[in-house]
């Protein structure tokens, strides 16, 4: 006896094979049978024909730290079929959160009707599991979520002691299950950093065996530079590195892109773990 019995849907097993028309039967939470199921003896059965069945996708970008809170909370990626969100991206998480940047975050999360009351990341885990989260996160940690809460907005390189003390606070919330760390190199405060603090903290991340993202310091016009500067900062550190939403913007930079793929190939030569993701834009002049 299954509890949940899908019939006839075009089954996609990930694995690369085109999809097949087959039934899936289900036990708790776990598949037990994929074929053509003779027995209709099941808790629930759906009609799966006309429909595809896969596995969950994982979303490798999001921004949805706050948006989980918020009710019903993940129900908009579920529909679209995701079942893991990557967040924290871009040097922006939901903790730890501290002064200046604590305020600077309150307001803005405000109109999700997130009420912020935790600081660090063991604190956050806690909230977000009361809401009965229906989806898997991984969780990474911002460094501007770090410096802001050590030098708050100020346009400075750090000193050993304010890197000191970034270092603790980053290796706090990666024992508590944090993922790694994501850096938005055109944003304040991230913007301020240089290459050394990066590489302080993603030797913690190489500690853990963690993941470093960053949005790097330039999509356009600098962007040979910015790619240059990531990649060296992974090398140094010797962390798995994604390039978070690779593209060169400004038509006078598209012509960078091959040389993009290059040094990642370059990177990937040298035994490096080098990836990236990409999301659909649509420039207005080429819209299809
Ligand atoms: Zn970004």
């Amino acid at each position: 006896m299954f509890d949940v019995l899908i019939k006839g849907a075009a089954v996609i097993d990930g694995t690369g094979q085109k999809a097949k028309v087959a039934d899936v039967g289900i036990k708790g939470d776990s598949i037990v049978e994929v074929g053509q199921i003779e027995s209709i003896e099941a808790r629930e059965i759906f009609d799966g024909r006309g429909y595809f069945l896969c596995p969950g996708f994982i979303d490798a970008h999001s921004h949805s730290d706050f948006n989980i809170l918020a009710e019903p909370p993940g129900g908009s990626k579920i529909k679209q079929g995701v079942t893991t969100e990557v967040c924290g991206n871009c040097g922006l998480s939901a903790a730890p959160l501290l002064g200046d940047y604590k305020k600077q975050r309150k307001k803005s999360v405000k109109a999700l009707g997130v009420d912020i009351n935790w600081a660090d990341f063991k604190e956050y885990r806690q909230v977000a599991e009361q809401k009965g989260l229906p989806l898997n996160i991984l969780p990474l940690i911002g460094h501007g979520n770090l410096r802001g809460a050590v030098m708050g907005y100020e346009n400075r390189k750090a000193s050993a002691s304010e890197k000191k003390e970034m270092n603790v606070l980053f290796e706090k919330e990666m024992k508590e299950g944090a993922w790694g760390l994501s850096s938005g190199l055109i944003y304040p405060p991230g913007v301020y950093a240089g290459q050394d603090e990066l590489i302080e903290l993603n030797h913690i991340v190489k500690e853990f065996n963690g993941v470093y993202t960053s949005h790097i310091r330039s999509e356009g016009d600098y962007l040979i530079d910015a790619i240059d500067e990531v990649i060296s900062v992974a090398k140094e550190s010797g962390v798995s590195l994604q390039i978070s939403h690779l593209k060169t913007m400004g038509e006078k930079n598209w012509h960078k892109l091959p040389l993009v793929f290059k040094k990642i190939e370059r990177a990937l030569d040298e035994g490096m773990d080098v990836a990236a993701d990409r999301y659909p834009l649509y420039s207005g002049k080429h819209r299809p």
